[in-house]
């Protein structure tokens, strides 16, 4: 059996963020300090200030991410950004097959698991988007839907290594909307099922984050359920208040 991955609170910036927002990346890393703790806590900023962040943060707990990068290493790709080129800028993580990528820029799962490829070429570590519509909800096919984009974007070349997934209701994102604790639940299982049975140790031990619309409100009870291995936030991550809040109800105590 895999051992399981602590849990990872990551905060997505999205197109926010310019150099004036760097200090609240500081104010969480100070928060955090250099201790290796039982929760680990990322900032995906946007590429322009990931090597500003990184060397802002030298020393400290605070993980940094990307939020995408292209699959090849290099290449005549004007205006994208590689794995390779993000560790180099101090990153550790990248998200992959955000439903605003796969919406807004057309990414399939085969891209995605591409980009996934390319993240662990440059070793760092994937968090893999997947997570259904409102249609698909309402429909009653969330767990296909799930199923489908966690076979088609997590490829086998996880296997033995560290990866982690975030389920993402896409109608839950920003909206202020979040499924009932029940529902939850039931998603994380069947992703549990389907990483164990695809990836063995590495799917066993994956964590799997819930995200959309997580707040310092409803993160404690979300955090509480099994399977629920952390947090991606967006709009809530883009203060230290609110994102401390929530890191410190992954760790009550
Ligand atoms: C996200 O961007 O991945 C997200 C979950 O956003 P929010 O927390 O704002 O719903």
């Amino acid at each position: 059996m895999g051992a399981p991955s602590r849990r990872l609170i990551a905060g997505n910036w999205k197109m926010y963020g310019l150099a004036a927002s760097l200090p609240e990346a500081r104010a969480v890393a100070i928060s955090l300090g250099h201790e290796e703790a039982p929760t680990r806590v990322a900032l995906c900023p946007p590429a322009t200030l990931i090597a500003r962040m990184a060397e802002a943060l030298a020393g400290s707990a605070l993980l940094i991410g990307g939020q995408d990068c292209h699959a090849e290493p290099s290449g005549a790709f004007t205006g994208d950004v590689s794995a390779e080129m993000l560790a180099d800028a101090g990153a550790q993580l990248v998200i992959l097959g955000h439903s605003e990528r796969r919406a807004y820029h057309g990414e399939t799962d085969d891209m995605v698991a591409a980009k996934v490829r390319g993240a662990l070429r440059a070793g760092l570590e994937p968090i893999i988007c997947v997570g259904e519509s409102l249609a698909d909800r309402r429909g009653g096919w969330t767990l296909e839907v799930v199923d489908r984009q966690l076979r088609g974007s997590a490829p086998v070349q996880l296997r033995g290594q560290a990866f982690t997934v975030a389920y993402e209701p896409v109608w839950a994102i920003g909206t202020g909307l979040t499924p009932t604790l029940p529902e939850i639940e039931e998603v994380h299982a069947a992703i549990r099922t389907v990483l164990t049975r695809s990836l063995g140790d590495a799917g066993e031990a994956a964590a799997i984050l819930y995200g959309g619309s997580v707040k310092p409100s409803n993160a404690a009870e979300i955090l509480a359920l099994p399977e629920v291995g952390g947090a991606l936030v967006g709009g809530a991550s883009l203060t230290a208040e609110d994102f401390l809040a929530i890191v410190r109800a992954a760790a009550p105590g």
